[in-house]
């Protein structure tokens, strides 16, 4: 199987090729601009000392400041990172936004943490990350494992340090310092308007349409949840413990408020069937949505998939093997970097907000980001029509071409 960063660097071979960018250009794009790898010790509460590996990393500079989200998770390392960092660069460009692409995390269950350690491990891995974040340098945000409240202690750092109140240094805040109406749903918005988007091209209408939902997290729970209220038949969804399956539909609303009154997994949820995550992925259903992790659709399961659309919540769920087949099953992937740009396209609204000390209402922010993925899946479809690409192949011309624009307009220093 493929890892992160071998898919990313890979899809962009396949843009390069199409672009027909020169091997120094390519070369340029395939390295990230900035990669800083720090240890963040960790006092536990039993008075121990961890020593745990924190990294930020920036793929590319070239059209704004760096932007992209933190992850807490035990398996991440440089060149996941890396990898992530590479498709934010891509999708800031297809989305039309002015910002590069970065990504960071800490290598860290923050399952396993208490709350007064997860908040000294964000305090000190903001402070030594801090030289080269700023809301003109670059702009994090949460991910996996990391939420509002996360980025409002790594605000609360970042400005106790400069000696004023700095709300533009991360997004994915809490509205009541700085954030941005709409953007706790943003990317789950998102993924229902790239679903409805493809379903319309395809002449299926949304309503009544079986869903699957991997990952029940910020991402695939309000996902889940936005496509049950617009009409749609949720049947399954998973987390980390496992998933759970009722072909009649599920309800999304009330299986969340069962998780915030202290359930610790979907599974065991009345009236529903326990299955793996395995499962789930190869359900009959219309739509899968992973909203997990990556690497889950690859070679060893794409021809097991019974979707006919997948929407990738999930930033790089799908191998370049795994899209192979897809691709030749006549499976309709909208890919992530597309799929799930809602939350980076209202960081950018909370960012604009934050600059201008001036907040949208919630409608603003949610019609303006309607416009804006209708019209990137505009671009994406007339070009993979006019050219005979997927829409993968796609959305990665339209980013990689966009950046390697700007790369050529700046010209090289010195
Ligand atoms: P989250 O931590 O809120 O949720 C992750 C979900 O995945 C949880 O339900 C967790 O239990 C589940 N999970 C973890 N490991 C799993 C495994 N091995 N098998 C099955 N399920 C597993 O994270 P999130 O913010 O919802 O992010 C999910 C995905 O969406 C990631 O790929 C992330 O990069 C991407 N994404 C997030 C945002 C955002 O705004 N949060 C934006 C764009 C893309």
């Amino acid at each position: 199987m493929q890892t992160a960063l071998e898919s990313a660097l890979l899809q962009l071979d396949s843009a390069a090729r199409h672009l027909g960018l020169d091997d120094g250009l390519h070369q340029m794009l395939a390295t990230p601009r900035r990669s800083l790898e720090v240890a963040v010790p960790l006092r536990r509460d039993d008075g121990t000392l961890q020593v745990l590996k924190g990294y930020r990393v920036q793929h590319n500079l070239s059209r704004g400041p760096a932007k992209g989200g933190v992850r807490f998770h035990p398996d991440t390392d440089l060149d996941e990172v890396r990898a992530l960092a590479m498709w934010m660069t891509w999708k800031c460009a297809l989305i039309g936004i002015p910002y590069g692409g970065a990504k960071g995390g800490v290598a860290v269950d923050p399952r396993l943490l208490s709350r007064n350690e997860l908040e000294r491990v964000t305090r000190r891995y903001a402070s030594e990350i801090m030289p080269i974040i700023g809301p003109e340098k670059d702009i994090p945000a949460p991910d996996v494992g990391t939420d509002e409240q996360t980025m409002a202690w790594m605000m609360d750092t970042y400005s106790t340090h400069a000696g004023y109140t700095v709300t533009g240094v991360v997004t994915g805040k809490p509205v009541s310092i700085g954030g941005s109406l709409g953007r706790g749903g943003a990317t789950s918005r998102g993924v229902m308007y790239a679903c409805f988007s493809a379903l319309k091209e395809a002449g299926v209408d949304h309503r009544g349409v079986r869903v699957a939902v991997q990952g029940f997290g910020k991402v695939g729970g309000l996902a889940a949840q936005y496509l049950h209220d617009a009409g749609c038949c949720v049947v399954a969804v998973s987390d980390v413990g496992g998933g759970i399956y009722n072909p009649r539909g599920l309800d999304p609303a009330a299986l969340l408020k069962h998780l915030r009154a202290g359930a610790d997994t979907v599974v065991g949820y009345p009236g529903t069937d326990e299955i793996s995550n395995a499962e789930l992925l190869e359900l009959d259903v219309d739509v899968l949505v992973p909203a997990a992790l990556d690497g889950v659709i690859h070679d060893g399961n794409a021809a097991a998939i019974k979707a006919r659309f997948i929407v990738e919540g999930a930033n790089g769920p799908t191998t370049p093997d795994g899209d192979a087949i897809l691709e030749d099953r006549g499976i309709v992937v909208v890919p992530d970097v597309f799929a799930n740009a809602g939350g980076v396209a209202v960081s950018y609204f909370e960012w604009v907000q934050d600059l201008q000390a001036y907040f949208w209402s919630e409608d603003e922010v949610n019609d303006r980001l309607k416009i804006l993925m209708e019209r990137a899946y505009d671009e994406i479809s007339t070009l993979a029509a006019a050219e005979g690409l997927s829409l993968r192949i796609a959305a990665q011309v339209i980013g990689v071409g966009r950046v390697a624009d700007a790369h050529r307009t700046r010209g090289l220093y010195p």
